[in-house]
């Protein structure tokens, strides 16, 4: 690596700073209880509060706490749960997280000019992450020159003035890059892909390229749609609710009063997952005065404690019992006519299923026999049945075969386009799906790109783009020399951080669209400027007309979203400015679209995006009405069309993985803890898990521990070596957890060091997070000279 200091700037020095014997990371006095047996309840209302008074945002968030979720309201900028169709609670229509997610952005804290001058980028980044979340909302536009070591506060020409001189320098289109992340509106996505597609690339990746590509990939493929097929008010009315590699307890915590409404109405709850999270096992509603002074309602009626990537083992297990259920009692578990009817390939499924033996499936699952008999005979009988999904499934390797396998059971019993079945991958990020639908795609479709080009007459780049994966593999190897990043922290969320951190400081020009400081602004490219923008909560008014934007949450409804507070500067502008003014500066008289004219109201942007994409015609009309609008969905009216059946939906047939560890080798997954979304970091607690100060931990089983000649509390480092490469994350202290054997589990972004960049899932290429082979020994400080600077200032647990 280069010895250029955290600026990017020539610094010999650097490398009497780090490495050391001494250690760069401090770790915090870890405090350990019991793993709660609820979620919710009393606590989730005072940390909701405690939020608020740490941003200092408790007049701000306050108010806006009533107005989040509401019909005439504004989104809520967390997770992509939906809000009930037909009645909210005026009180409180969100949860904890959301609470969390509405405090860090009101916060009144502001950084400007000032903060810049007296802090270099060199010694921000030695904070924590959750140091940076602290510091506030970015009030001002920042550059920082190539060479320089602190940013300076711009205006927005000039800003717009060097993308444009960037951009119009490159010698291909290809050459630059356009991330996008789950919060950006409707508008905004559909202004920034236009922009791009003129400029003349389709390299966008997304924030799906990390979390649900794998669903998209393999729903498509199986079904013909990249969605999820539910309803809320399916979850009401319902018989089985599994739920797999998910967490809803932190990550959509709303989720739980739709299961408590289910299971009410007599609905069983079947969780798997390495972890019993407090959130699968029990519920009390903080919205229901009643419930909170309650004894916990139990959730789950089965918990399936699966090892690590054990959950294909698993779902072909239970393919097995219900085909022997079937031939039990004959008419009573499989769906013949639905079969049939709308389906192709479940001969070869059943013969190759026949190959399994089922000792060997409990096995590599981690679940004894008569458990998965048991789990089998509870859905048996049962047709209406939904599947839910989270990461645990879509960060594995095999995450796109998993998700055939559980499509395979939903299409035995007939269980796809029905009342009260379906498939229900749960999205994490607000509108990560609506960016989706509307084309932030690195691989577009024909006839969206036909339709793009019919309408607006340029002629739209019609060559694939990058992923996240190959944005990265590019980046690195110094053929994009541009990346601007529509939100998000994108240097934390991707894998492999020392390979990240090395691509990111090969960029021309990185340039970043966000609210808040975040570490992507410390590792950047040779130049760099941060374009802060307004929130969610936030009035968007534009030639006085307060403007509202659109959103699709993650079962495909659309609806409006219109802030209600005065934005913290005046010299924050709304995403979809940004992306029209550089469309202006960048393309000046080349383009052929008119720019002012979705500047000006976004209901022209809404106009043009009814004409373009099936679904939203009348957009302008719909969004308004109370609880916006569903988007098409032919799965969920029983309609399939898979790629080897067309107009059918497809069995798949797939294998088993080879899971084999050697003595010191262990399975890691990457989870968050309760207080942190995606990347951003609210907190040191882990609240549900019992884990409380720190977040370099690593939780292992009793046994493993033991069986390593370790105890709890033992401080480790843990390493890689896929690709024949040494990763390190250094000092991590042993947690003594209920977890299966040979599986562990870390606190993403911390060891994403570990994750190689070649560790992808199958088809869909994302990295494989919940799926790392690592080992561990105990701690050594001299782990310390094998750690470079740039990394520790990447992963950012470094304090003087
Ligand atoms: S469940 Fe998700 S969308 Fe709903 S309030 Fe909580 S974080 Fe926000």
């Amino acid at each position: 690596m280069e010895n250029t200091d955290l600026s990017g700037k020539r610094n010999d020095k650097l490398s009497n700073k780090l490495p050391s014997a001494e250690s760069p990371y401090v770790l915090q006095d870890l405090k350990l209880k019991a793993p709660k047996k609820w979620a919710a309840g009393v606590p989730a209302v005072i940390h909701s509060l405690d939020q608020l008074v740490l941003n200092a945002s408790v007049l701000r968030g306050g108010r806006a706490l009533f107005s989040m979720n509401q019909f005439d309201g504004f989104d809520c900028p967390s997770c992509a749960w939906p809000d009930p169709d037909d009645e909210r609670s005026r009180v409180a229509e969100y949860c904890e997280n959301g609470a969390k997610a509405l405090a860090e952005e009101t916060t009144s804290k502001k950084i400007g000019e000032e903060f810049f001058r007296e802090n270099s980028v060199y010694d921000l980044a030695k904070l924590t992450d959750f140091e940076i979340s602290q510091l506030g909302r970015i009030s001002e536009p920042m550059y920082l020159a190539e060479g320089a070591t602190h940013y300076q506060p711009i205006n927005w020409d000039f800003a717009f003035e060097k993308i444009s001189e960037k951009l119009n320098s490159l010698d291909s289109p290809n050459d630059a890059i356009f991330y996008t992340s789950g919060r950006t509106s409707n508008e905004a996505t559909w202004v920034y892909q236009l922009f791009g597609r003129e400029f003349g690339t389709n390299n966008f990746p997304d924030c799906s390229n990390m979390c649900h590509e794998t669903s998209g990939y393999a729903l498509s493929r199986s079904i013909g749609f990249g969605k999820g097929t539910v309803k809320l008010e399916d979850f009401y009315d319902t018989d089985i609710i599994m739920i797999i590699g998910q967490n809803p307890g932190t990550n959509s915590p709303r989720m739980l009063s739709a299961l408590t409404k289910g299971k009410k109405n007599g609905a069983k709850i079947i969780a798997v997952n390495p972890l019993p999270e407090a959130g699968l096992k029990g519920f009390k509603n903080p919205q229901n005065v009643k419930a909170l002074l309650s004894k916990p309602f139990e959730l789950s009626d089965l918990y399936l404690p699966v090892k690590i990537n054990g959950d294909m083992a698993l779902l072909k297990a239970l393919q097995i019992l219900l085909l022997e259920e079937e031939d039990k009692n004959p008419g009573t578990v499989l769906d013949h006519e639905f079969i049939a009817d709308k389906t192709g390939g479940f001969e070869e499924l059943v013969r190759e299923l026949k190959l399994y033996d089922l000792k060997f499936l409990a096995t590599e699952c981690g679940i004894s026999i008569e458990i998965l008999r048991e789990t089998a005979k509870m859905i048996a009988s049962k047709k209406r049945m939904i599947v839910c999904w989270g990461m645990g499934i879509t960060q594995q390797q095999n995450g796109v075969e998993m998700i055939y396998n559980i499509v395979n059971i939903l299409l035995m019993k007939g269980s796809l386009g029905i009342a009260g079945g379906g498939a229900c991958p749960v999205r994490g990020h607000s509108n990560v799906q609506g960016n989706r639908t509307l084309l932030i795609n690195h691989h577009p479709t024909k006839e969206q790109l036909d339709k793009l080009e019919e309408y607006y007459g340029f002629e739209v780049p019609r060559e694939g783009g990058y992923d996240v994966v190959n944005a990265l593999k590019a980046m690195h190897q110094g053929k994009v020399k541009f990346m601007f990043c529509m939100g998000g922290n994108f240097l934390s969320a991707a894998p492999d951080t020392a390979f990240t951190a090395e691509a990111m400081r090969k960029l021309e020009m990185s340039v970043m669209v966000s609210v808040k400081l975040n570490r992507n602004h410390l590792i950047h490219g040779r130049e760099a400027l941060i374009l802060p923008v307004i929130t969610r909560s936030e009035k968007d008014i534009v030639n006085g007309q307060l403007q509202h934007i659109s959103t699709e949450n993650s079962m495909g409804v659309v609806e409006w979203s219109r802030g209600v507070l005065e934005p913290i500067s005046e010299q924050l502008i709304n995403e979809t400015h940004v992306a029209c003014r550089m469309a202006k500066s960048v393309l000046g008289n080349r383009s052929v679209v008119n720019w002012d004219k979705f500047i000006n109201s976004y209901d022209a942007v809404r106009h043009d995006i009814a004409q373009c994409i099936p679904g939203f015609e009348n957009y302008n009309e719909k969004v308004v009405q109370k609880g916006g609008f569903y988007l098409p969905n032919k799965p969920r009216d029983g309609i399939f069309n898979s790629e080897h059946y067309p107009g059918r939906a497809s069995f798949n047939v797939t294998a088993v993985p080879d899971n084999s560890l050697a003595d010191d080798e262990y399975l890691m997954g990457t989870t968050r803890t309760h207080d942190q979304f995606n990347t951003v970091i609210y907190g040191l607690d882990d609240r549900y898990r019992g884990i409380f100060n720190e977040r370099r931990v690593i939780m292992m089983n009793e046994y493993d521990i033991e069986k390593a000649g370790l105890k709890e509390g033992d401080k480790v480092d843990l390493f890689n070596y896929d690709d024949d490469i040494e990763r390190i994350a250094p000092l991590f202290i042993v947690v003594k957890y209920p977890i299966p054997q040979k599986s562990t589990m870390t606190y993403f972004p911390e060891t994403n060091v570990l994750v190689s960049i070649n560790n992808t899932v199958n088809g869909a290429n994302m990295p494989a997070s919940k799926y790392v082979r690592i080992k561990i020994r105990k701690h050594s400080p001299d782990i310390f000279n094998k750690i470079d600077d740039h990394v520790v200032a990447a992963t950012g647990t470094r304090r003087q």
